[in-house]
């Protein structure tokens, strides 16, 4: 059972490790897929604004110390003067597009740049990321979102191509542009960490694991207690409380085995209690029950040495192994039951002349001189026993070649074979 909780505590380590390298690398996913959106809303922002600004032509706000007229920006009416103190001047899209930009950056750590291949001003120049993206959107690509510098210092950069449009071709159209050619590109920089909140997941998972580790112990002992009741159960007899046959066969078979290749005698004692249909008869069948198990529990307690063993052979009988013992020991046992059987002193006036519970005792060996089948030895204790009876009851009977065999044995009483 150890063994099985083990294993299913490895499947369950297994099962949440590939739950959390799941959930980790979703996590990463949606990450960058957020990261991915909200830069590309600021990008679509942007476009929305000059798109604007393109749709009037250009707009034109007061001139400042911040706001000066636009030197790359050759239109006519480029400032307006509309008195002493107010001189306008017009801001196209790509001096609007900066602006937004600084102040993007002051306040949000959110970096905007607009370039191209071709600018007009010198600043526009791309940088390298910049020019590896935009010589991508010549060749088809529609937009590229990657992560930028390593750990909690590293920022999400986006970049998409502006697409050249009817009203941009009011400036642009002396550059060679044509409606539809890509003219540039705005890339979009966010402070956004590239690392995921590992330690929630961590956490998490350590606490999934160890609960389900936990469960698994309890219930591993639990199923491992009834197995071992059931277990108990099957090979055990429920009235006498004693190991029953299916155990009998199970043991009787192991050390038969072990004492024939030991070469080590060993003995086995049948038991019958004598007259116990009259018993019941007599006393009733509840009754009957309480003796049985007096006499199992007594045979039972007779036994001192690790290796012998006695079970409920069937009805009133019981049986008896003796590894590594010879016929003396054996014998010697028998006699040690049947006296402590007959110690009891349970009233049964009808069995012998004594007046109480007796039992007749069948024994038989084998060792190096009587190489038998365990089958044949149980059969020689067996027709013991039926001499014991034949004897006359509350008696020891050894196995003897001259006893009749046990298909004979409808003449017990009357039987005298030694
Ligand atoms: P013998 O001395 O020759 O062994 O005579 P006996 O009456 O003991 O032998 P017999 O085989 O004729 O009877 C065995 C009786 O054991 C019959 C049956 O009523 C009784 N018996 C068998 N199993 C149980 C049991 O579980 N409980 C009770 N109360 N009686 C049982
Ligand atoms: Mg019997
Ligand atoms: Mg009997």
């Amino acid at each position: 059972m150890k063994k099985i909780i083990f294993i299913v505590s490895v499947v369950w380590i297994a099962l949440v490790g590939t739950s959390f390298l799941w959930a980790y690398s979703t996590a990463k996913k949606d990450h960058e897929s957020i990261a991915f959106q909200t830069a590309r809303s600021f990008f679509d922002q942007i476009i929305l604004t000059r798109e604007w600004n393109a749709l009037h032509g250009g707009v034109y706000v007061p001139v400042t110390k911040s706001t000066q007229p636009n030197p790359y920006l050759d239109v006519p009416l480029r400032e307006i003067k509309v008195n002493q103190e107010l001189m306008l001047t017009k801001v196209n899209p790509a001096f609007m597009t900066r602006q937004i930009a600084e102040i993007a950056s002051k306040y949000k750590g959110t970096h905007f740049h607009i370039t191209s291949l071709r600018p007009i001003r010198p600043e526009n120049r791309p940088t390298a990321r910049e020019k590896k993206a935009l010589q991508l959107f010549e060749k088809g690509k529609r937009e590229i979102g990657e992560y930028i510098g390593k750990g909690s210092e590293s920022s999400f950069f986006y970049m998409a191509p502006l697409k050249v449009k009817k009203v941009c071709l009011q400036c642009h159209a002396r550059q060679g542009y044509k409606e539809g050619d890509i003219r540039g590109g705005i890339s979009v920089t966010l402070p956004f960490p590239a690392e995921v909140p590992l330690m929630a997941l961590i956490i998490g998972h350590i606490g999934i694991g160890l609960a389900g580790i936990f469960g698994i112990i309890i219930f591993g002992k639990r199923l491992n207690r009834a197995y071992e009741t059931i277990r108990q159960q099957s090979v055990t007899d429920d009235l006498t409380d004693i190991p029953n046959r299916r155990s009998f066969s199970e043991i009787i078979s192991r050390e038969f085995n072990r004492c024939r290749r030991d070469k080590a005698p060993f003995s086995v004692i049948m038991c019958d209690i004598d007259r116990f249909k009259d018993y019941n008869d007599n006393y009733g069948h509840a009754v009957g029950d309480e003796c049985l198990k007096k006499v199992a529990q007594r045979i039972a307690k007779t036994l001192n040495r690790p290796g012998d063993f006695c079970a409920r052979y069937g009805g009133e009988e019981f049986v008896v192994i003796l590894p590594d013992t010879t016929h003396k020991g054996a014998l010697h046992v028998a006699e040690k039951i049947r006296m402590n059987v007959q110690e009891l002193r349970i009233d049964h006036k009808k069995s012998t002349n004594l007046g109480i519970v007796t039992i007749s005792l069948g024994v038989a060996v084998a060792d190096e001189n009587t190489l038998i089948s365990q089958e044949e030895l149980i059969r020689r204790s067996d027709t013991a026993l039926y001499t014991a009876k034949a004897k006359g009851r509350n008696c020891v009977e050894v196995f003897n070649e001259i006893c009749i065999p046990t298909e004979d044995r409808g003449n017990a009483d009357t039987l005298n074979c030694s």
